[in-house]
């Protein structure tokens, strides 16, 4: 299917390759961003054919823009949403924007006629404030808002999703929406401002940690991330679908040999040893976002994707060829000198 589709928060990691591959696949895009200062330089990263891709400035928090953005488009791929490396002082600084933000690119797109509107919702929104198991997450699964495992970013992905599942609900007329729902997303950057998930990675390669906190992460790879986004945005009946994209868990132990093991003399620097609880407990004093995970000592999130599997037939690169890659781009980009 093709014709014209906008993809919110154009400036962004997912956005970047998600517009890439629709546009190779024959898509007019329309993106966001808050400033069209930016515009070119997006352009120059993101190296599309630049008649097929048109730029307009909509902020999460604000009308302006938005209707222009949408015009046109029957399909909505809505995935910009706060994603800070710092912790934040008050939660509402990330809810309010994710909350606020979907409904308004909801409404935005119902008036329009959109027929499909994708969000890009979290596993944070399946994973967090569940007494501790062993077996993985579904979609049937949410996350509690109010257990102490929930940090801001969690609380505004969970909050988000559900408030605009309950809107279109109630008064999504005819727009077929659907969430994806990744875990930690790596893959290859494409410029030296990337996304807050890649940062565990930079961190591991650049020997920024004396030791690996024993903890993990679901991993997929953001080629897959925006691969399985168009898949959704072009299968049939996909209202109220709700699609988790991950690989498997991986602890930042098994992560480090990994890349170790791979990098050659490109991964001298890279610690490989566990880090006691203790001495994370102590950084946590000082560091804000250590505090945020503290929860996730020796926690397992496995999440179960064969739903995408089966039923939009996606099939997700093996985990090591994409921390593989995530590896190789940061040297690549000067991010990280091995
Ligand atoms: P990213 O590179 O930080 O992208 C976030 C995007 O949201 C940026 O384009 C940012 O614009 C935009 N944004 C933030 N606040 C905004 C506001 N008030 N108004 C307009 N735009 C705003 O992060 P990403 O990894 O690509 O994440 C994209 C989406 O995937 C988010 O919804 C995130 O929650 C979700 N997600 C990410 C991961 C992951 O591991 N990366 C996992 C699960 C879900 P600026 O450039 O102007 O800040």
């Amino acid at each position: 299917m093709t014709g014209t589709v906008l993809v919110t928060g154009g400036s962004g990691y997912i956005a970047g390759f998600l517009i890439r591959q629709l546009i190779a696949e024959g898509w007019h895009v329309n993106t966001t961003v808050r400033s069209l200062a930016r515009e070119a330089e997006i352009r120059r990263v993101l190296a599309v054919d630049d008649s097929r891709l048109s730029f307009f400035a909509a902020d999460l928090l604000d009308d302006a823009g938005w209707a222009e953005a949408v015009a046109g488009c029957s399909h909505v791929a809505h995935v910009a949403s706060p994603f800070p490396a710092a912790a934040v002082k008050d939660a509402q600084e990330l809810i309010r924007p994710a909350r606020e933000g979907a409904l308004r690119a909801l409404r935005f797109a119902r008036d329009a006629g959109v027929k499909r509107f994708v969000l890009t919702s979290s596993a944070a929104a399946i994973a967090y404030g569940h007494p501790g198991r062993t077996t993985p997450y579904t979609e049937a699964d949410w996350t509690d808002v109010n257990h102490p495992d929930s940090y801001a970013y969690v609380q505004s992905k969970t909050i988000a999703e559900r408030a605009a599942r309950d809107w279109v609900a109630a008064e999504g007329g005819d727009i077929e929406f659907c969430s994806v729902n990744p875990t930690l997303v790596v893959g290859p950057i494409l410029s030296a401002d990337f996304s807050t998930s890649v940062e565990a990675i930079r961190k591991i390669v650049a020997g920024a940690l004396p030791g690996c906190p024993d903890f993990g992460f679901g991993v997929v790879d953001v080629r897959d991330v925006a691969d399985l986004h168009v898949r959704a945005l072009n299968a049939p009946n996909m209202a109220g679908e709700r699609f988790i994209a991950s690989g498997p868990f991986l602890t930042m132990v098994e992560i480090a040999r990994l890349l170790k093991d791979r990098l050659g003399a490109d991964g001298r620097k890279i610690p490989t040893r566990k880090l006691p609880d203790f001495l994370v407990h102590i950084s946590a004093l000082f560091d804000p976002m250590v505090r945020q995970v503290i929860g996730e000592l020796g926690k397992t999130r496995a999440m179960d994707a064969s739903h995408a599997r089966k039923m939009l037939g996606w099939v997700p690169r093996p985990a090591e060829e994409s921390l593989v890659d995530t590896a190789r781009s940061l040297i690549a980009m000067g991010v990280v000198r091995p």
